[in-house]
């Protein structure tokens, strides 16, 4: 059956903000769903906390919205239950980045086969735009009484230091674009981070979308941009895939290439693969190391006998825990 962006909607009331980057997010997300022909029941996504939280239920396939920062943790679990679905997390950048940061630095050292989609939009829109760890120091959104006395950290170059196997970043606004690089962060078999870039214009009147895509010009009905700050890497005849991955030379100059990739920020900022390389998975590791690969699924293992009665015995284990009599 082939599935269309439609089946992929729900009816549930959306109640983000006029013009907010979250709406073409949600789009890409649909629209690289019925691309990929996925059965919407082979499909789970997790979400944290923030406007970006409120994903998995606009888009119908099993959707859990979890805790503040802890997305990952149960996309991780779900993939090793059940490796044949499609899992994806979603999140803020205050959810991912800030609360959450332990989960994603150490998400990389598993390399699990998921997909992580992380909308960054410099601010903690859902609580009235404190500022969040990817805005800028110096920077005052209209929240804030001054400039942010902080550093931002980089989520590309915390995630190709921390071991993920798929560091990209999308633009909210360019959604075929964004749907390519989810599609294509879906079907690469390890952990995959699509950070993307999310104009808030309730709160965040510095990344604005006339600030990533240039000085906009309307004359006489004609519209134009000038210097936009976002570039596709593709079109630079940027590389980002580590061809061989037993050659160690080749894996320190894309891995150098990338990071140089991740600092560019301000006048000129990249969008699209930044670094790509085919490892191992956690399941595959599991797998060589457990006396019964095929049991290493607890979603797979047979609940019944073929006349539905369980397979389980739980009196053993009643009987352990018996305290009287
Ligand atoms: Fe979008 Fe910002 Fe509104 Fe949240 S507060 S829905 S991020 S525009
Ligand atoms: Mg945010």
């Amino acid at each position: 059956m082939a599935y269309k962006v439609a089946d992929f909607k729900t009816e549930v009331h959306n109640d983000w903000c006029p013009g907010c980057g979250d709406f073409g997010i949600l789009s890409s997300l649909q629209m690289a769903l019925a691309d990929m022909d996925l059965a919407p029941h082979q499909v789970v996504i997790f979400s944290g906390i923030g406007c970006s939280g409120k994903t998995p239920h606009f888009v119908r396939t099993y959707g859990i919205h979890t805790l503040h920062g802890r997305s990952l943790p149960f996309a991780v679990g779900a993939k090793l239950a059940n490796p044949d679905l499609t899992v994806l997390a979603v999140g803020g950048d205050g959810d991912g980045y800030g609360i959450g940061a332990g989960h994603f630095m150490n998400a990389g050292r598993r390399n699990v086969d998921i997909t992580y989609v992380v909308f960054n939009n410099g601010v903690y829109g859902l609580t009235k735009g404190q500022a969040s760890p990817t805005l800028h120091r110096g920077e005052k959104p209209k929240s804030l009484p001054l400039p942010n006395i902080n550093d931002a950290v980089n989520p590309l170059a915390i995630a190709l230091c921390a071991g993920y196997t798929f560091i990209a970043r999308g633009y909210s606004f360019d959604v075929k674009h964004l749907k390519e690089l989810i599609k294509k962060g879906v079907q690469h078999n390890g952990l995959a981070l699509i950070d993307v870039l999310q104009p808030c214009p309730t709160y965040n009147d510095i990344n604005t979308k006339e600030w990533f895509e240039g000085i906009v010009r309307e004359e006489k009905g004609t519209r134009q941009t000038v210097n936009p700050r976002i570039y596709k890497l593709e079109q630079t005849g940027y590389d980002p895939v580590v061809h061989d991955p037993t050659d160690q030379d080749e894996i320190d100059q894309k891995m150098a290439q990338a990071f140089l990739k991740t600092q560019e920020w301000g006048e000129r900022i990249p969008i699209g693969i930044f670094y790509q390389i085919e490892l191992p998975t956690y399941t595959d590791r599991l797998k060589q190391r457990a006396p019964n690969p095929e049991r290493i699924a607890p979603a797979k293992d047979p609940i019944c006998d073929d006349l539905g009665r369980p397979t389980t015995d739980i009196a053993p284990l009643l009987e352990s825990l018996r305290v009287f009599g």
